[in-house]
């Protein structure tokens, strides 16, 4: 179960809904969820959903999917069809058909010759670069553009040919005659059309001329119907003009209202499209579903379920403060479900092999071993105890090191689920690496308890038969950034972690994959793994690591 009961209590925006509610200030509280497809989700969009689909679904009221498909030039039917399989996959339902702006196109034209008409509206020459000049900062005033007095008849007329495609691309602009000095800047005649000869994904060649952002998003909301219009707060000074606009053009009296939020950002990541993309150009990742990546395609990747991602947006809650959530705390959702589901194998990540002298080449010792130590109904496995065996590289020392509880040369170790095993001595190759070790098995310390210090044994080990195994590459992630909190505006190329995968090539136990639908495993000792399904072959197995086990693995 999610964790909604604190979500609702903690969250401002569900206060300023019961208030509305005890108003009987609307009779269907409805919201929806814009994404632009520029690009896949990520995680800061599934806390957005959250909240939208949350409050529509407590209150029994609408949420919509409206994908913002004013931008020809960024946008592609492909980021639809993905947006789409990921809120599935999340398992996020919306009302109705899939909204597009792009349904709306005919009416926010006709809203813009309203506008024009009432000569809040005029057509531009200057080109984009004046206008930004025109403009103003924050510190000085814009100044009026010399277009900007034209007749309501010229404008009209402009417009027009602006629609027939009689002027080129940037060459003009519709605009809205506000105030230059005001002191919001977004206030200063911003544009709400502009012109762009590109094949649409929805409307194809039908128009040239597209709405801003500003202008669609306010119209689009109040077409729909929606209550509560929930944004992030880099949108805050832009709600005066979305008032603006629907108090100047004649729709529903009853206009929906904007409220913001802070953004989702986690350390050492990013959640930006623009950014994500900036990596993927570089080929700094392998794509959009690169496992390292916040993306709901890489996350996916790497093992993470609907349900621990949902659970996490629930738990940060919702507030207007920019905060920065620790990685640690998105791995803590994901490690709690993991722990109660998934099985229990060996898996040698660095493999080093070890020879047991005194055990017969052709023996094998069978072990009945449990699949979840404290879950006797996830069923048992047999492991065979054989002459060769593989523990992990950095399960071994050629020399005595302070508080090392592993395998040392002339020391004893027990094998998980197995024998007590002695190193007694090392083969290496002419570069001085470790082929392999011989060691000495204790018959008699099979299945009884140990005692450290009365026996000697360091420590407990992994460990798997050579005979039984598979081999397998295991993906290891860490961080992207060495930098904490990653600005937008960050060179991010400057930031990166130039070693946050690391692949080893090593085994898992025969059967893993045999009996078992399940493609989440803890490999003792070294952390939790998924399969990765989609990039595995008959030749090549690959496990994804969600997150380690060890000590100081970050
Ligand atoms: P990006 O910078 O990644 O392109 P965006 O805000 O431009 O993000 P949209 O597709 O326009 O992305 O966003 C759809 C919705 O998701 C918007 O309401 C937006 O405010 C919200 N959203 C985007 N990023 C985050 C985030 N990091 N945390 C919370 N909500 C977000
Ligand atoms: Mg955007």
């Amino acid at each position: 179960m999610y964790k909604y009961n604190n979500f609702y209590k903690k969250n401002f925006i569900f206060k300023i809904i019961e208030n509305d509610i005890k108003n009987k200030k609307y009779n269907l509280i409805c919201t929806r969820f814009p994404p632009e497809p520029n690009g896949h989700l990520h995680i800061g969009h599934i806390k957005s959903v959250c909240l939208n689909f949350s409050i529509a679904k407590f209150y029994k009221g609408k949420f919509f999917l409206r994908i913002d498909d004013t931008n020809p030039s960024t946008e592609n039917i492909k980021y639809i069809k993905s947006i789409k399989k990921d809120l599935i996959w999340l398992g996020f339902k919306w009302d109705e058909n899939i909204k597009y702006t792009s349904n709306y196109f005919n009416l926010i034209y006709k809203y813009a010759v309203e506008l024009i008409k009432k000569d809040l509206a005029y057509v531009d020459e200057l080109n984009i670069q004046d206008i930004k000049n025109y403009r103003g900062t924050l510190l000085t005033p814009g100044k009026n553009s010399p277009y900007r007095n034209r007749s309501v008849k010229e404008n009209l007329k402009l417009f027009e040919k602006m629609y027939l495609g009689d002027f080129p691309e940037g060459s003009v602009c519709l605009r809205a005659k506000i105030d230059m000095k005001s002191k919001i800047i977004v206030m200063r005649d911003p544009v709400l059309y502009r012109i762009k000869f590109q094949n649409h994904h929805q409307t194809k060649r039908k128009w040239c001329i597209y709405p801003t952002y500003d202008f669609s998003h306010c119209i689009s909301d109040a077409i729909e119907g929606i209550t509560h219009s929930l944004c992030t707060l880099e949108f805050q000074d832009n709600k005066i003009l979305y008032n603006w606009i629907l108090n100047n053009i004649n729709i529903k009296k009853n206009h929906p209202k904007q409220y913001e939020f802070s953004k989702l950002n986690i350390e050492y990541g990013i959640t930006s499209k623009r950014n994500i993309n900036i990596l993927i150009k570089n080929k700094i990742v392998s794509g959009w579903d690169d496992p390292r990546l916040l993306t709901i395609s890489g996350l996916r990747r790497k093992g993470y379920t609907p349900s621990s991602l949902k659970n996490f947006c629930y738990s940060i809650g919702v507030t207007k403060q920019n905060n920065i959530i620790e990685m640690s705390f998105l791995e803590s959702c994901i490690k709690s479900e993991l722990n109660e589901l998934a099985p229990r194998s060996m898996a040698i990540l660095r493999p080093l092999k070890i020879i047991i002298d005194n055990f017969p080449f052709k023996k094998k010792i069978k072990l009945l071993i449990p699949n979840h130590p404290n879950k006797k109904n996830m069923g048992y496995r047999n492991i065979y105890f054989t002459k060769e065996i593989y523990i992990d590289i950095l399960d071994f020392s050629e020399i005595e090191k302070k508080n090392y509880k592993r395998l040392i040369l002339g020391y004893k170790v027990k094998l998980r689920y197995s024998f007590i095993i002695k190193a007694r001595k090392i083969v290496k190759d002419k570069n001085n690496n470790i082929i392999y070790v011989h060691c000495k098995y204790y018959k008699d310390s099979l299945g009884k308890k140990i005692n450290r210090k009365k026996q000697n044994v360091k420590g407990i080990i992994h460990w798997i038969s050579c005979y039984y195994v598979k081999p397998a590459k295991f993906y290891l992630y860490k961080n992207l950034f060495i930098k904490k909190d990653i600005h937008i505006n960050d060179n991010i190329l400057n930031f990166l972690n130039k070693k946050s995968l690391l692949i080893y090539n090593g085994f898992i136990e025969k059967n893993l994959l045999e009996n078992n639908s399940n493609r989440h495993f803890q490999f003792e000792r070294e952390g939790y793994f998924f399969f990765d399904k989609k990039y595995s072959n008959k030749n090549k197995i690959i496990f994804n690591r969600i997150l380690s086990l060890r000590m100081n693995d970050k």
